[in-house]
């Protein structure tokens, strides 16, 4: 073992969907549903990408993460069946895109056991992976999400690699980390009816900037985690970028693609004697100073798998 997987691997890739569909939309302004186009173009995500690239990955062999909001997941049953039935992960993303930072606490746990109870019917186990609508966790969240038997977080930015979210909770959680260079959103999104104004980046440019961070991210053994809404980059010229991508990645030697859950499984089992110390990963922005009193779930240590 070099670095911090086990055996001769590198770096891990792992790609990851959120299938927000509608969702997200109607979060925003419950008065979107009158704008059809603007829910045609969201509806494109589940209805004709997510399969197309659910085929994608089938051709390279690779597992993949899909977050899917409760709403989208019992109005697309056979999707979410579909996406099990291929080996791939399907992770909790709210109900109706509820970023847990704009819920009350009563809100935020209702809404996190009505996405649970849904995903457990279609899926017929429990979501191990929760991934916050917006990437907005709430201060309760790790808590939270840890009471309710989750394994792993996949919202905050406390690193580039997976670390353990240490705190006030039954069990540690792992914290599969992203960032905003690594989401297509920022990169694809142009919805004039929602006021979404994006730049339409060329798939050449958004190629350059993904592939340039997996450049640094192997180089330093890290973890490539790419986040991506089949509304955006579902469309055909933007899938063969991925596609260009995916071969780009599986050029480079040692590298493995994973699902987020298999990494989060890997780093739940790594002993705490191979916590390595240093950078300390916070799930919350540094706090002014405050009395000695227990910190809730603001302490995460980068740990190694075995
Ligand atoms: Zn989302």
């Amino acid at each position: 073992m070099s670095g911090i997987w086990p055996g001769n691997t590198k770096c891990v890739a792992m790609l990851t969907f959120d299938v927000d569909g509608v969702s997200s939309w109607l979060r925003r302004n419950p008065d979107f549903r009158f704008h059809p186009s603007l829910m045609s173009m969201a509806e494109y995500g589940p209805s004709i990408a997510t399969p197309r690239i659910l085929d994608l990955l089938d051709t390279y062999s690779i597992k993949a993460s899909f977050y899917l909001p409760g709403y989208v997941a019992e109005t697309h049953t056979d999707l979410v069946k579909e996406i099990v039935r291929r080996g791939h992960e399907v992770g909790h993303h709210g109900y109706l895109h509820e970023s847990p930072a704009s819920l009350s606490p009563r809100e935020e746990q209702s809404v996190l056991e009505k996405g649970t109870d849904i995903l457990t019917r279609l899926t017929g186990q429990r979501p191990l992976g929760y991934r916050a609508p917006g990437w907005e966790l709430s201060e309760r969240s790790v808590e939270l999400l840890a009471s309710q038997g989750f394994l792993y977080d996949s919202s905050l930015m406390g690193d580039d690699a997976p670390y353990i979210l240490q705190g006030n909770t039954s069990h540690p959680l792992v914290e599969i980390p992203v960032h905003w260079l690594l989401d297509d959103a920022p990169h694809f999104v142009y919805a004039p009816a929602a006021n979404r104004l994006g730049p339409l980046r060329t798939p050449d440019e958004v190629f350059n900037s993904w592939s340039s961070e997996f450049e640094g991210l192997y180089r330093y053994g890290r973890a490539f985690t790419l986040t991506m809404h089949p509304q955006h980059i579902g469309r055909p010229g933007r899938l063969l970028m991925l596609e260009r991508l995916i071969r780009y990645i599986q050029g480079f030697p040692q590298v493995q693609f994973m699902r987020a859950v298999d990494v989060a499984q890997l780093w739940a089992k790594g002993p705490a004697s191979a916590v390595t110390g240093g950078a300390v990963a916070s799930a919350q922005a540094p706090a002014p100073p405050a009395p000695a009193t227990v910190s809730v779930a603001t302490a995460g240590e980068r740990a190694s798998p075995p």
